[in-house]
């Protein structure tokens, strides 16, 4: 498929998750990174989200919890653009039983070239970047194209 430059906003929508062996890193790395975090639009899944709201005073917008639904949420969300940014502490140390969720949502993120943090290193990485306050050059699937060709093929 072709692609197309679809640039991300200077105040992004970033999505926030982790396992539970990860929660308490992400809330610190949050914390840390409050005066960053807080100009930009954070949505997490329900737990994650809950905590970070509750011990950093960050404002979340929170889906449903990851194994219920939660991780597919903010999939479909990205394939809409309307999340631009994914840091997803998962747990390498432990398995999951919505794994299948886990690995849509880190695929639509590598399907829609969104910017994707798996680690504390490279979440601090992508907050120390000038992305974060400026406009990012991104291209992605050009998918309205594509679907135009196709009508035009069973005409
Ligand atoms: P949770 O979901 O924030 O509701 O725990 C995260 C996940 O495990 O995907």
């Amino acid at each position: 498929m072709k692609q197309k430059q679809q640039p991300l906003p200077p105040i992004k929508t970033i999505a926030l998750v982790a396992h539970d062996g990860k929660k308490q890193a992400l809330v610190d790395w949050c914390q840390r990174h409050k005066s960053v975090l807080e100009v930009h639009n954070l949505y997490g899944t329900g737990t994650t989200g809950l905590r970070i709201e509750k011990e950093t005073g960050l404002g979340v917008t929170k889906l449903l919890s990851g194994p219920m639904g939660g991780d597919q949420q903010l999939g479909a969300k990205i394939a809409e653009h309307h999340i631009h940014m994914l840091i997803f502490f998962w747990d390498p140390l432990s398995s999951q039983p919505h794994d299948p969720d886990v690995k849509a949502l880190l695929r639509l993120a590598a399907v829609w070239n969104i910017p994707v943090a798996c680690n504390e290193a490279t979440a601090d990485m992508l907050l120390a970047s000038t992305y974060m306050q400026s406009i990012m050059p991104r291209s992605l699937p050009d998918y309205d194209n594509y679907l135009a060709d196709r009508s035009l093929d069973n005409e």
